[in-house]
Parts: structure tokens; C-alpha cells; sequence
């Protein structure tokens, strides 16, 4: 036994966690993969890693030091509890099996109840970064018991991204599902960042008429100022693509369907369990799905549109107001989500720093943005502040940020471009700072079909109002 961790799947991603593993002082990794081509080629492939492979359950094992730590990184699902139970039928109690998968939450959840008898600890662990954030540095999210990571914590640290000041990009995120969870999150966000920078992309076109060489400049400009992102910084590279075929801009021989793997669905999923608001990142995952039903999109191709052309005058005053949108719908969307944080962290009993998770996402994981720092030290100032929006930075970026919001939106509807989450993302904005909200009529309607009763504003008690009587109103419940 000579390996102080071990990874199970050796395809692209366990490949080069392990050998970003092998790479940090300190560390023999220990590899094994279902078929034993992969750990061949593997171990040809890189020497220099000097990994410990085996071609059984069993030799595997048997090379791990204890406690026994293995990353397992294969397909989620059914083959993830396979490689469970091949390990926890030779594991004892003390050692740790990790899921660096992008397993659902609720598995882990389960996985890890099922092995807490046999005093094994299970930690699901989310990983961020794809292919080369496995290999240079991952963004990564564990779960799992604070035992495990006394065990985890030190190996992790040497492996994950490190942030501009230093830091390493992990945290322990908090029990059982925590990791999973956080990452599920993570992904949804993702896919409203993208969503949003798609509509400034098509909005900028549209009104303009750039082509996407010179969009991708615009892209490139942001991305020197409050929106420096990864997403934007690769939006300009794949803008700024030509296909090497018919010398046409790259996106526009692309077809303009977009796929997903389900981790934005059960953002949205969880959101809807928890009474989450999540409106940017359900649109976002809704606008992906719009755009794949290509029967549909054929048969309305000749709906109707606005009468008039669209054109904009002042191209660069517009620009700015899409940069405006862009950032204040962002601000949204990622408020949404660490709401939606919030809410998995109280209903599934997990301790998790709001300011932490933002910390670990600023670099190695797809939304890596200097943005990150303004939310975690708006949790650091206020580790219970009730919204992202009303912390004092994001209330005033929001506030120099609403009439270009606005406009553009307006502009949108009326040039009859769809917009859905910059949209929504106002409409969400607008909703949270009324002062009185129509779910007042709501109630009304739904006491009257369902008697479903209502709360007043004037004294405190349940009442339902007698519709198919006299119309009086009755106390249902009183205030003591
Ligand atoms: P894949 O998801 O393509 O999975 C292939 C690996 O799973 C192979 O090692 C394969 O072994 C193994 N496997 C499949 N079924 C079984 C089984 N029944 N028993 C044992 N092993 C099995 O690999 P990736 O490297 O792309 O991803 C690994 C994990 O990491 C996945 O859960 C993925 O969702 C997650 N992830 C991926 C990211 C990415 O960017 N690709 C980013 C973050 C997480 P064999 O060679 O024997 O078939």
C-alpha cells in the first residue's frame, strides 16, 4: 500500500484529475478503470506521473495507504453505484470514497446514508472546469462529513484552482449532498450567464448589424471591465471564429439548437421544490429547449412580427445600454441562485458559506468572474443578507444600471427579439421591490373557487369571504 489516493474511471476527466494529482508533492495515485485499456494507455502515456495502476478491484485497493481515499470519476447513474459497491465491499471503516461526478444530489444523499453503517464515509464532490480544469486546476465543491475533509481538505487544496489572491478553490461545502447540490447551482447559473450574454450578442446584431468579428471586440471590451469573465472572454473567441469550410463567421454555420445535460433542469426542478424564484435560469434552460423543437420554430416561421423596421441610431449608446442589461440581469441571476442556495442549505440541513462558494467559483470552473469577489464580500459585510440585490454594491450597480435595463428591454418587445431573460430577469426585479404585489387578487380568486381563505393587511387572522352566500366575510382563524 503506497498510494496516499486513488482514482477509479480513467477517461478524460479521471485521466487528468489523476495526473494533476501526480503532479502535486506529496502524492501516489493509485488508478484503475472498468476496462484496462484506458489505464495502459494511460500509464504509457504519462510515466512521469508515476502512477501505482492495477487491473482489479482488489490490487486497487490493496495499493491505497490508509484511510483509503479513492475518486471515483465515472458515468453518473447506475455505473457510479457499481463503483461503490466494488469499493465499499473491500473498504473499512475510516476510509473515503469520493464521488467527483456529476451525480444528482438526492443520490448522494442516499449513497452517503447507505454507507454511514459500515462507518465508511462517502463525499460527493462536485467538480468544475471540464477537461482542463481537471488537469491545470478545478473549481471544486466537496460534500461529505468535516472528518473526511481533515483527511481530503490537504490533498484538494494542492489540486484545485487558485484564485487571484492565493487562495485554493475549495471549500467544504457542507454535509452529505451539500457538494452536489452547490454544483448542481453552479450549473444553473452557468446557463443563465449564457443565456444572457446570447441575448446581448443578438441584440447588438440585430440592432446593429455588426458582424460577429466585430461583436466579438465589443465582447472583448466588457471583458476589461466589471463583467471579466470566462464566459465572456470565450464568447469573443467563438465569435471571432470563421468556419474553415465556406470562410462564413463559425456561429453562423452552427445550427441554433442548444443542447444540455439535465444539471440546469434540476436547478430549476429544485428550485420549484423549494419555492425558489429562479426565473433567469428556468428561462435560460426553457430558451435552450424553444430553440432544439425545430418542428414548432418551422411551423410559426411565418407568424407575425412587428410592422415596423428596426434600427438603432446610436449604435454606441445602445451597446452601453446592453451592457447595462447584461450586468443588472446578471446581478439577478446570481442572486437567484445563491437563494436557491439558501433554501437547499435550510431545508437539507447544510452549514454553507454563501461567501465561501462564491470565493471557490472565482476561478477554474466555467463562471469564473471577477464579479465573485463583489458577492463574496457582500456576504462577508452581511453574512445574512436576505438578497444579493440589496447589498450596497449590487443596489447601486442595479440603480446606474435600471433605465438602460429598461430600454432595452422595452426596445426588445418591440423589435420583437426574444429576450427571455434579460425580460424576466427585470420583471423579477420589479416584482421584489413592489411595494404591493397583484397576489393580492390571487388570493381573492383563489378563495373564491377553493376557499383556500386569505390574510389581511389591517389585523392578523385567516378569513374566507362567503362568495356563493351572502358575500360577508368569516373569521376562519383568529389571532389568538
Ligand atoms: P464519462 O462520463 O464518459 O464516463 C466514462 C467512464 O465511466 C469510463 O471510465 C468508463 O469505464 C466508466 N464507466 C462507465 N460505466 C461503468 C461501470 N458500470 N462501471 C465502472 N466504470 C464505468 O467520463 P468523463 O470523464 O467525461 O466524466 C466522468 C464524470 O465526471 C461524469 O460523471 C461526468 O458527468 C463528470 N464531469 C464531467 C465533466 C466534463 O467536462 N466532461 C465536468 C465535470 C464533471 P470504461 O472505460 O470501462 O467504459
Amino acid at each position: 500500500a503506497t498510494a496516499n489516493i486513488g482514482v477509479v474511471g480513467l477517461a478524460v476527466m479521471g485521466s487528468n484529475l489523476a495526473r494533476n494529482l501526480a503532479g502535486r508533492e506529496g502524492n501516489t495515485v493509485a488508478v484503475f478503470n472498468r476496462h484496462p485499456d484506458r489505464t495502459r494507455t494511460l500509464t504509457a502515456e504519462h510515466p512521469e506521473a508515476g502512477f501505482v495502476a492495477s487491473e482489479s478491484y482488489d490490487d486497487f485497493v490493496a495499493s491505497l495507504a490508509r484511510p483509503r481515499t479513492a475518486i471515483i470519476l465515472v458515468k453518473a447513474g447506475a455505473p457510479t453505484d457499481a463503483v461503490i459497491s466494488e469499493l465499499a465491499s473491500r473498504f473499512e471503516p475510516g476510509d473515503i470514497i469520493v464521488d467527483g461526478g456529476n451525480a444528482n444530489f438526492h443520490d448522494t444523499i442516499r449513497r452517503e446514508a447507505d454507507l454511514k453503517a459500515s462507518g465508511i464515509h462517502f463525499v460527493g464532490m462536485g467538480v468544475s472546469g471540464g477537461e482542463e480544469g481537471a488537469l491545470h486546476g478545478p473549481s471544486l465543491m466537496p460534500g461529505g462529513t468535516a472528518q473526511s475533509y481533515e483527511t481530503l481538505g490537504p490533498i484538494l487544496r494542492t489540486i484545485a484552482a487558485v484564485a487571484p489572491d492565493g487562495e485554493p478553490c475549495v471549500t467544504h461545502v457542507g454535509t452529505d449532498g451539500a457538494g452536489h447540490f452547490v454544483k448542481m447551482v453552479h450549473n444553473g447559473i452557468e446557463y443563465a450567464d449564457m443565456q444572457l450574454i446570447a441575448e446581448a450578442y443578438d441584440l447588438i446584431r440585430r440592432g446593429t448589424g455588426k458582424s460577429p468579428a466585430e461583436i466579438a471586440d465589443v465582447f472583448a471590451e466588457w471583458n476589461t471591465g466589471e463583467l471579466e469573465s470566462y464566459l465572456i472572454e470565450i464568447t469573443a473567441e467563438v465569435l471571432r471564429q470563421v468556419d474553415a469550410e465556406t470562410g462564413a463567421p463559425l456561429v453562423d454555420v452552427i445550427l441554433d439548437e442548444a443542447g444540455a445535460k439535465g444539471t440546469g433542469a434540476w436547478t430549476v426542478q429544485n428550485a420549484l421544490d423549494l419555492g425558489v424564484p429562479t426565473s433567469g435560469i428556468a428561462e435560460a434552460v426553457f430558451a435552450r429547449s424553444l430553440s432544439s423543437r425545430r418542428a414548432q420554430r418551422e411551423a410559426a416561421a411565418d407568424l407575425p412580427g412587428p410592422e415596423t423596421e428596426w434600427k438603432v441610431d446610436d449604435v454606441d449608446g445602445f451597446i452601453e445600454d446592453v451592457r447595462q442589461a447584461l450586468y443588472a440581469s446578471k446581478i439577478v441571476a446570481y442572486s437567484q441562485g445563491f437563494d436557491e442556495i439558501i433554501a437547499g442549505a435550510e431545508q437539507f440541513g447544510w452549514d454553507i458559506h454563501k461567501g465561501d462558494i462564491a470565493k471557490i467559483w472565482r476561478a477554474g470552473c466555467i463562471i469564473r468572474a471577477r464579479f465573485l469577489n463583489r458577492i463574496s464580500d457582500a456576504y462577508a459585510e452581511d453574512p445574512s443578507l436576505v438578497a444579493l440585490a440589496v447589498a450596497p454594491y449590487f443596489r447601486d450597480a442595479i440603480t446606474g444600471g435600471q433605465a438602460p435595463w429598461r430600454r432595452i428591454v422595452a426596445t426588445a418587445a418591440q423589435a420583437g427579439i426574444p429576450t427571455p431573460a434579460f425580460s424576466s430577469s427585470l420583471a423579477y426585479y420589479d416584482g421584489l421591490r413592489a411595494d404591493r404585489l397583484p397576489a393580492a387578487l390571487i388570493q381573492g380568486q383563489r378563495d373564491f373557487f377553493g376557499a383556500h381563505t386569505y390574510r389581511r393587511v389591517d389585523k392578523p387572522g385567516v378569513f374566507h369571504t362567503l362568495w356563493s352566500g351572502d358575500r360577508s366575510e368569516i373569521t376562519i382563524e383568529s389571532s389568538n
